[in-house]
């Protein structure tokens, strides 16, 4: 099948490659010239495990291009994927202006019957504002398709390759066909496509966010009353999760959730019930809960220092707001540093993967480690905001060497606190038994 892919992020470049990996011609489009000029030269611009071999074997066998050609783009295909940005507009509704703007440039030049599938998170009724745009402009028989993305940043490939379900949100025919070919590849397993209207396609994407970050919230609220009642929250997560009905993932308490979709799907659900007259009480309470948690630790730290943390140095692990990508976006470390900077103190960071994009928002903030080791010195804490797996068994005997003592705030739970007793250390987790 000929598919363009309008917008290269971290959707839209892992659904061209992965299309391109089942046997289809993919043109992926982008706005931003260094970036496909990046894409042209062979570099992934961003970092997703297992992307970079789909990425360059694809290109190699002629699959997959990427251009800043619009017209070309659409001239060649006949089925449009568009992967743009729905950021939070400044009254925290998705701002469309990237959906509307592309739907605008490519209805002025569609000459042929095509199928527009739009694969980024919007409210509900912007299937139908997009198919306004098109008949605003052109007498071309267009389908304009709801297909939510549901990847996971980190295992986005996987997930791709073996969805659990899609989600294809559209009353044609014509494109119910074309569609269940296209995915049939992905699904051989058993897993569903789920036809549905474009209405319920869309909210079924902010209904599964807005779940998940209500999941994980309420796990930060059972484990903040953990620590008043002294209860452990890993026994409770363990006696919880074994419930069939409940079940063991996205249980872990730690700092909040962050990253490019849970606050601002939310925030955006929570906005258009408002626009409907319906007060969606339960968001709201987990935004509220959410913001308090992302600098948890910090509140932790300032009463360790009676709060006062002027002049004190803090290493922190951890930037992106998940392990396994590079990015930062909202990410509760972002917020830490923040706090920490305004309370006086300076800090010192280490990432695998997050640090360029940190150095490109607030590089002047913080100083920026090259490895985690050194990012220890002189520091009077460490602070641990994300679990990846580099940090989950460090060389404690390096640790107490460079860190000016033994105190950890740890916002993931890596640690056993039997060990940090051991150890000797202040250790602070969440959720759990304070080691002092
Ligand atoms: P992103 O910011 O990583 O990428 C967007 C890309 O679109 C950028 O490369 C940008 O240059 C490009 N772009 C902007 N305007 C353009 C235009 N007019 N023409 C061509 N390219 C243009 O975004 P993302 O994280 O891939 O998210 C895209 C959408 O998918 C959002 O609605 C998001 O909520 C949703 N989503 C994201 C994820 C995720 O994990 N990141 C998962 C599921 C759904």
């Amino acid at each position: 099948m000929k598919i363009a892919v309008i917008g290269t992020g971290y959707v839209g470049l892992v659904t061209g490659t992965c299309l391109a990996e089942t046997g289809n011609d993919v043109i992926c489009v982008d706005i931003n010239e260094a970036k496909v000029k990046k894409m042209q030269d062979g570099e992934v611009p961003i970092y997703e495990p297992g992307l970079d071999l789909l990425f360059h074997r694809n290109i190699a066998q002629g699959r997959l291009i990427f251009t800043t050609d619009l017209a070309m783009a659409i001239k060649e295909s006949k089925v449009i994927f568009m992967a743009l940005p729905t950021p939070p507009g400044g009254d925290g509704a998705a701002d469309l202006s990237y959906i509307l703007g592309a739907a605008k440039d490519i209805s002025n030049l569609v000459t042929e019957y095509k199928i527009i599938i739009n694969k980024s998170t919007v409210p509900v009724g912007t299937a139908d504002k997009v198919k306004a745009v098109f008949t605003a402009n052109t007498d071309i028989e267009v389908d304009v398709v709801s297909n939510p993305e549901f990847l996971r940043e980190g295992v986005a490939v996987e997930d791709f390759m073996k969805p659990d379900r899609v989600v294809i949100g559209t009353r044609s025919e014509k494109a119910k066909k074309v569609l269940t070919d296209l995915y049939g590849p992905y699904v051989r397993q058993g897993n569903p496509i789920l036809f549905m209207d474009e209405r319920s396609s869309e909210l079924t994407k902010y209904a599964a966010n807005s779940f998940l970050a209500t999941k994980i919230t309420f796990m930060n609220e059972v484990a903040n009353l953990c620590e008043l009642v002294g209860a452990d929250v890993d026994a409770v997560r363990k006696g919880v999760g074994s419930d069939d009905r409940i079940g063991k993932r996205f249980l872990f308490p730690g700092i909040g959730y962050g990253g490019s979709c849970f606050p601002k799907d939310v925030q955006a659900l929570v906005k258009a019930a408002d626009e409907n007259n319906y007060d969606f009480q339960i968001l709201k309470s987990v935004m509220e809960i959410n913001e308090k948690q992302k600098t948890i630790l910090v509140d932790k730290v300032l009463k360790y220092y009676k709060n006062d943390i002027k002049g004190k140095h803090f290493a922190l692990w951890g930037l992106a707001f998940k392990p396994e990508t590079d990015d930062v976006r909202e990410a509760p470390a972002l917020y830490i540093i923040d706090a920490l900077v305004k309370e006086g103190a300076t800090v010192t960071v280490f990432d695998p993967e997050g640090m360029e994009n940190v150095k490109n928002m607030i590089g002047d903030k913080v100083e920026f480690a090259a490895d985690q080791y050194s990012a220890l010195n002189n520091a009077d804490a460490l602070l641990i905001a994300t679990e990846w797996s580099v940090f989950r068994n460090p060389d404690f005997d390096k640790i107490d060497i460079l860190l000016k003592n033994k105190v950890v705030f740890d916002g993931r739970n890596l640690y056993d606190l039997e060990k940090m007793i051991d150890m000797g250390y202040y250790y602070n987790s969440i959720g759990r038994k304070l080691v002092e």
